[in-house]
């Protein structure tokens, strides 16, 4: 159909589905080649935070174009990453006192396992399992994708990847917890969470006491507790991080997504000064041997380092608060449609599962109702059958009540 050479992520090109050229963006919105508005429902996969292209952000990135591009990292330093560290230890975690940098979600998760089994091996206490959350999702590298959920997106990798534990969504949540202890008091090394809203796994959502319980068992033990907040990070669920909700500090936590404002990819994973001191020794085979080519990239970090300044600047708090409330309301007047089910909301991201429970009929619901949305003008990508909405925080209330009107609709033709 198309004679670009471009392989696309998670595109099965087979399918013939139209793939729209996008020339430009602006807040909320994005425009296409031929003349569409589109408006971004789900923040380019939940990477902008404040808007598309906005203006302090890429102003912070031409100027330090003009001055620094790119630096290599392992013992040597530039001021944009130097400002980044000191900007994220005062406003992170007070226990959190060591900045590690990536480029991607998926290596801030490597990294925080890495970390996790550099600690036991350098204190040489023979821990090294994993255990993780059913459903899960950490990335698609092959040890993020070990630590998450398996299934038709990495069976064929499945050689590849590594033996966990896993602990059930909290559903039942005291059964989620003993699962818990058991492996804790087994001597895992480390647990690794999505706080409170576990993203591509279905934008599951559990209660800030669970976390909390969860955080506690896993100190208990000694097990290292790693807050995977690569989604959840930077506002989504109501707060700067969701681990504050539940009063909750982690040994390592992954960040990436809104760190640059979804402008640039950089990544960090920050670590407690036990981690650090576990791999602090004149002896060299103690290093943290991890690195990648543009670790800390200087533009990227400037990007950063604009998005701490809006979050320190402006009433960003207050703007997901207005969010939030406004998803609210339109949640609250879709409940009760009957081809929808489970409205939930945390924070600023609003879910719903669409459609009846006729199974066969569902597994081709999502690529369906993809296509109608596009149509109508709205970037919005099912996972399965639950439909999410999970918009930059600037956007409109006129797009917003644009977005809850077309799952309305959609819902509607499921009906009649
Ligand atoms: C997106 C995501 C990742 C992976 O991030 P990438 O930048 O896509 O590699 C990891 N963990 C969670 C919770 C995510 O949502």
């Amino acid at each position: 159909m198309s004679d670009s050479p471009i392989w696309h992520p998670f595109t099965q090109h087979g399918l013939g589905e139209p793939i729209p050229l996008v020339t430009h963006a602006e807040g909320a919105v994005l425009f296409t080649a031929d003349g569409q508005r589109i408006i971004d429902a789900i923040s380019s996969w939940w990477v902008t935070t404040h808007g598309h292209c906005h203006h302090r952000i890429m102003a912070a990135i031409a100027e330090q174009a003009g001055k620094l591009d790119q630096l290599i990292f392992a013992g040597w330093t530039h001021e944009p990453a130097e400002q980044l560290a000191r900007g994220l230890r005062a406003i992170m975690p007070t226990a959190l006192t060591r900045v590690f940098f990536s480029d991607s979600g998926s290596t801030s998760v490597e990294v925080a396992l890495k970390m996790a089994l550099g600690f036991w091996a350098n204190r040489g206490e023979d821990r090294h399992r994993i255990v993780v959350m059913q459903h899960s999702y950490h990335g698609d590298t092959i040890g993020a994708m070990s630590v998450g959920a398996r299934g038709v997106f990495n069976a064929a990798y499945a050689p590849l990847l590594f033996d966990v534990g896993t602990v059930p969504f909290p559903t039942d949540p005291q059964a989620t917890l003993d699962a818990l202890e058991a492996e804790c008091r087994a001597g895992a090394a480390a647990f690794i969470v999505e706080p409170l809203v576990l993203g591509a796994g279905g934008m599951l959502m559990y209660p800030p006491q669970v976390l909390s319980e969860m955080r506690s068992i896993c100190a208990t033990y000694g097990t290292l507790f790693i807050a995977d907040e690569v989604m959840t990070g930077w506002g989504r669920t109501g707060t700067l991080l969701a681990c504050e909700q539940a009063g909750v500090v982690p040994d390592l936590l992954c960040l990436s997504k809104g760190l640059t404002g979804g402008a640039l990819p950089l990544a960090v994973t920050m670590a407690s000064e036990a981690i650090w001191d576990a791999h602090y020794s004149t002896d060299r085979a103690k290093t943290f041997f991890h690195s990648s080519s543009y670790t800390a990239n200087p533009i990227a970090c400037a990007a950063a380092n604009a998005n701490l300044a809006i979050w320190r600047e402006e009433p960003v708090l207050e703007r997901i608060a207005l969010l939030a409330e406004r998803q609210q309301a339109h949640l609250a007047a879709l409940a009760g449609h009957p081809a929808i089910a489970n409205p939930r909301r945390c924070g600023t991201i609003a879910a719903m599962e669409l459609g009846t429970t006729e199974g066969a009929y569902l597994s081709d619901l999502g690529p369906r109702l993809l296509g109608a949305f596009r149509e109508a003008g709205l970037l919005l990508r099912p996972l399965g059958n639950t439909v999410y909405v999970m918009p930059p925080y600037c956007i409109g209330p006129d797009d917003l009540a644009a977005i809850h009107a077309e799952i309305g609709a959609a819902a509607d033709s499921l009906t009649t």
